[in-house]
Parts: C-alpha cells; structure tokens; sequence
C-alpha cells in the first residue's frame, strides 16, 4: 500500500449509527480508568470493541479505493472521540474495526470568527484553515461591501462551507467539526447578545492590538478560558457606519498591524495569535 494510501487510511468519520459502541466503551473507560486500569491515554480492554462504517461514501473509498484488509492501523474519529484503531473485516460494503486506543485530540479553539462574506473561493480557503487551526465556530455575515451576488448567494453555498470544515476537520484529525451557521446580516448579528469577548478587527485601529486584549480577557476570565468573537471585513474594509455600529454594541476594535492584510489572512492571523496566548 502506498504511503499516499496509509495516510488517507489513518482518518476518516464515523456516522452516528456508529455511536452506541462507543457509549459502551466510554463506559468502560470511566470504569477502567476509576479502577485505575489504564493510564492517560492508552487503552487495552479485554475484548475489544467494534464499531462498523456501513454502506456509504466513506466505506466505498475504503473498500474500493484505499482496498483496505483486515489488520490495516486508522485513526477513527466517532461520538466526539478520536480512536486509534484496527481494521477486522472487509465485506462489499462494510469495513468492520477493532478499537485499540483513544487518542488524546485537542479542544477547539473558544474562538467565533464571523466572517464578511467575501469571493467564495478565498473564503473557502479561510474555512478549511480556519478548521484546521482548531476554530471552533464561524457566522458568516453580510457587510454593507459585500458583493450583491455573493450575498443573494451565500445562503445555498451554506452546505458547501459545511462540507469543506467536515473534510478539513478529518485531515487535521480533530474529534470535532466546527459549527458553521447560517449567513446573516451584519447589523442583527452586532445587535445579537452574547457572552464572549467581542473583536472586530480593524485595519486603522493603531493604539490596541489583537494580542494585548486577549491578555486582558484571560486576565479578566481567571481560570476560564475567554471566549472570543472575531469580525474580519471584507476585501472593501467595514464601512464607517459599520464601525459605529460595532463600537456602539460594545465590540472592541483591534489591529493586526501595520500591514493590510487580506480578509483570509486577518483570519488566520488571527486564529494564530488566539492559540499562541491560549495554548
Ligand atoms: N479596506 C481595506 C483596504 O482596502 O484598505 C482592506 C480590508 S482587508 C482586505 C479585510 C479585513 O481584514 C479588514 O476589514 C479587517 O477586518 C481585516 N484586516 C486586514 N488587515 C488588518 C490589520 N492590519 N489589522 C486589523 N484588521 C485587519
């Protein structure tokens, strides 16, 4: 098998059908674990629990493209926990596991981005990174520059956002899929009441920095980890009242510094500022 083939084997979904087997296991693992029978994260039970992929997009790629044999290692991601496991058997339309181990799989991000809806192709580039540097939401919203088009459109290319975050979220082996929601106005979403930390960034904002009012936020959230919400412009910057309306909710504006960057790059900075100071 080549190596091209034993990675795209090392991750893959696991519909909710899988799942009882899993809340069987978990069981086990509480009691394993209370009996102090295992340590961190390695688990060896007794007999090992199965969990089958049944007829399906993925099975099919498993069975026909991947040809996947019984004794073949594959991360296994199911119920919100990632598995290290062993492939039993093989039928026409089912490829049937042995979970070994649960993999130890990092919590998302406590990070919102709502996201100006700008082109669909760099904005599904944002999506997929976005996913892999562990957000764990993004609320689309229309801007005042928000090309006509895009907006009347962005309520069908929903799904599609979803299945990228599915897709990016198996190839960064997280044991969940961020939450993509609807496209909305932006104003109704600004207005909307939350408890997170509210940011939107700001290409003129000079004095306050993304970094220094994380800072603050920790500080403020003591043992709590802060959740954030982020606000990235599209490519024509917020509009002035736009900013007004931010300011006049509550949200914070903050600079990524000096250098304008595209909205698809403030995401990622962004994101990656947010896990230096958190993680
Ligand atoms: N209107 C700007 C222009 O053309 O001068 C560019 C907007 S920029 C392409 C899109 C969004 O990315 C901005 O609205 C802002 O949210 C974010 N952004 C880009 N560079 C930034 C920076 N240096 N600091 C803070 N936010 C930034």
């Amino acid at each position: 098998m080549t190596t091209a083939a034993r990675r795209e084997l090392r991750a893959f979904w696991l519909g909710r059908a899988a799942y009882e087997p899993v809340h069987a296991l978990q069981h086990q693992l509480q009691e394993a674990r209370k009996a102090g029978r295992i340590t961190d994260t390695v688990l060896f039970v007794e007999h090992e629990p199965t969990i089958t992929l049944g007829r399906g997009a993925t099975a099919d790629h498993l069975i026909r493209v991947l040809r996947a044999e019984p004794g073949m290692e594959a991360d296994v991601v199911a119920g919100g926990h990632v598995f290290h496991a062993e492939v039993a058997a093989v039928s026409s339309d089912e490829v049937r596991f042995n979970l070994v181990a649960e993999v130890q799989a990092d919590p998302a991000l406590p990070v919102t981005l709502v996201v100006a809806v700008y082109k669909f192709d760099h904005m599904e580039w944002a999506i997929e990174k976005a996913t892999e540097l562990g957000v764990a939401a993004m609320a689309p919203v229309i801007a005042q520059r928000t090309e006509k088009h895009l907006a009347q459109a962005a309520e069908k290319r929903a799904e599609r956002w979803r299945r990228i975050a599915n897709e990016a979220a198996q190839q960064s082996r997280r044991s969940d899929v961020p939450v993509i929601h609807n496209p909305t106005l932006l104003a109704s979403h600004v207005r909307a009441a939350s408890e997170m930390t509210r940011i939107v960034l700001a290409e003129q904002e000079r004095t306050t920095t993304l970094r220094r009012l994380i800072e603050e936020a920790v500080e403020a959230a003591g043992e709590e980890m802060p959740a954030l919400e982020i606000a990235i412009g599209p490519e024509g910057g917020w509009a002035p009242a736009e900013e007004a309306l931010f300011d006049a909710n509550g949200w914070r504006a903050v600079s990524l510094g000096p250098r304008i960057l595209r909205a698809e790059t403030a995401a990622i900075a962004a994101l990656a500022v947010v896990a230096s100071a958190l993680e």
